[in-house]
């Protein structure tokens, strides 16, 4: 053993010859160093289990290859580019909208650039960075003023702890949502050292049921928008008008988590309606919350309008120093919000509008382009179809809700095959991601974006 130990490069040597100094020069001097080790410690264990010398220790070419290759991995991205086919347009894993190419070129130039952030080139004075977006979103919404942070989930956090930190919140039953990722409204309170105050039953609540709830120590009246369920049959729920009507006879303060919201009308794209922010506004509500990255189709953030009193306590909450935007998502969600000014172009300009209002006919020429492009890669066991589909708007919004989609189908004899298969499609240097269902493998072309790229990897790799 001793003998078969002393066949093992030193690292000294390996340092020294060509090819080290070579993957030094390109890798740097510790990553090498730590590959080698564990290569040679893998080789000494292989020589005490196995007494004979591993066949990577044999040249030297050998190891200097897998030690190249793991270095190489070690250069990829985890955070990988993947092609989205599962017709779940907004897809949280698969981090939810693109943006449009007007807000990646404020974010880019943001990145390169100093930037007017909190900065009044006019007065030559401090401003403050919520005021290009508060400006926009007042001109869009009809609020006062608005307040941007990190996401919606903080929006809400950050209004309930400005308000109702030691007090008392009321909703109803039927709003206490979760949304995907652990963001419960009951959690929420909690955290923000709220009491929530259930009222109503889960399918009715009625404007009494608020006024009976309220005491001393009530601070806020809350509205949650049941996003991603619906309250079917003999139900009931109180409108914003009549909680805020409710509100000023008590001088309570009302406040909408919208979740999604919008701020054109959805109906007029012939999509599920969602409730729009400007609506809120005007029925009175005090503060209202929704999300940058979902149908407003921006970066992630968390937006909150309302009231110039209420904002400005907002801002002026130590939380909001935790849960503010950097200029780069400042800057994408004020282009963003530029393009709801020339709503008639909303669907050229906004990706997600886009992919969400492209008609069938045209899903149906790229679904026979791709199926023209996979035909290289499947074998005569597989059965390749195109099929109406149903997609899904995603991130929360009512899985009821679907869309009429159109996909490539893959079927096979052996389910085996079928999964094997999905291996492949995601050992592409672009991953694709479809979805199972009815025993095949579903590409679905609703949700597939940067499709000339995805055509060309099909051809050449
Ligand atoms: C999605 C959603 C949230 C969370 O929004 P994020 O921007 O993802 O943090 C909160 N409330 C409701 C009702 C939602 O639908």
């Amino acid at each position: 053993m001793q003998a078969l130990f002393r066949l093992i490069p030193s690292m000294d040597k390996l340092i020294k010859s060509p090819q080290g100094t070579d993957l030094i020069h390109q890798f740097g001097h510790h990553a090498f160093v730590t590959q080698a080790r564990s290569f040679i410690e893998e080789g000494r264990q292989q020589i005490v289990k196995n007494q004979t010398l591993p066949s990577f220790l044999q040249d030297e070419s050998a190891l200097f290859a897998l030690i190249e290759t793991s270095l190489q991995a070690m250069r990829q991205p985890q955070i990988k580019k993947v092609f989205n086919l599962t017709g779940t347009v907004l897809h949280t894993n698969l981090g939810r909208g693109l943006w449009s190419e007007s807000a990646i070129t404020a974010a880019t130039d943001a990145m390169r650039h100093n930037v007017a952030l909190e900065f009044d080139i006019e007065q030559g004075q401090r401003s403050h960075r919520d005021n290009a977006v508060s400006a926009l979103i007042s001109q869009l919404t009809g609020a006062e003023a608005a307040c941007v942070v990190n996401n919606n989930a903080a929006a809400v956090l950050l209004m309930l702890a400005t308000f109702a930190q030691g007090k008392e919140v009321i909703v109803s039953r039927g709003e206490l949502v979760e949304i995907g990722g652990a963001f419960r409204i009951p959690d929420i309170m909690k955290q923000a050292g709220c009491t929530l105050v259930e009222v109503g039953t889960t399918n009715r609540t009625h404007l009494k049921d608020y006024r009976n709830a309220i005491t001393e120590n009530t601070a806020l009246l809350m509205k949650v928008h049941t996003s991603n369920y619906q309250i079917q049959g003999f139900t009931s729920s109180v409108s914003e008008e009549e909680l805020v009507e409710l509100g000023k006879a008590f001088n309570l303060p009302v406040i909408s988590d919208l979740g999604s919201g919008s701020l054109t009308d959805m109906t007029l794209l012939n999509l599920p309606a969602e409730p729009m922010a400007q609506q809120k506004v005007a029925a009175g509500v005090d503060l209202v919350s929704f999300s940058g990255d979902k149908f407003l189709g921006g970066p992630q953030a968390g937006i909150i309008v309302g009231k110039q009193a209420q904002i400005a306590a907002l801002q002026a909450h130590p939380l909001k120093r935790v849960l503010r935007c950097d200029k780069v998502i400042l800057s994408a969600l004020e282009a963003t919000l530029r393009h709801y000014l020339f709503p008639e172009k909303l669907t050229d300009e906004l990706p997600t509008l886009h992919l969400l209002t492209q008609p069938l006919y045209v899903l149906k020429v790229k679904a026979e382009q791709l199926k023209q492009a996979l035909s290289k890669h499947l074998t005569s066991n597989f059965n390749v179809q195109i099929e109406e589909s149903v997609a899904q708007i995603g991130s929360g919004t009512l899985p009821t809700e679907t869309l009429a989609s159109i996909a490539v189908t893959i079927s096979a004899d052996k389910q085996s095959d079928l999964l094997a298969l999905e291996q492949r499609f995601k050992a592409f240097s672009c991953p694709i991601i479809g979805r199972f269902a009815q025993q095949k493998f579903w590409l679905d072309l609703r949700s597939a974006t940067q499709f000339e790229q995805l055509i060309t990897m099909l051809e050449k790799e």
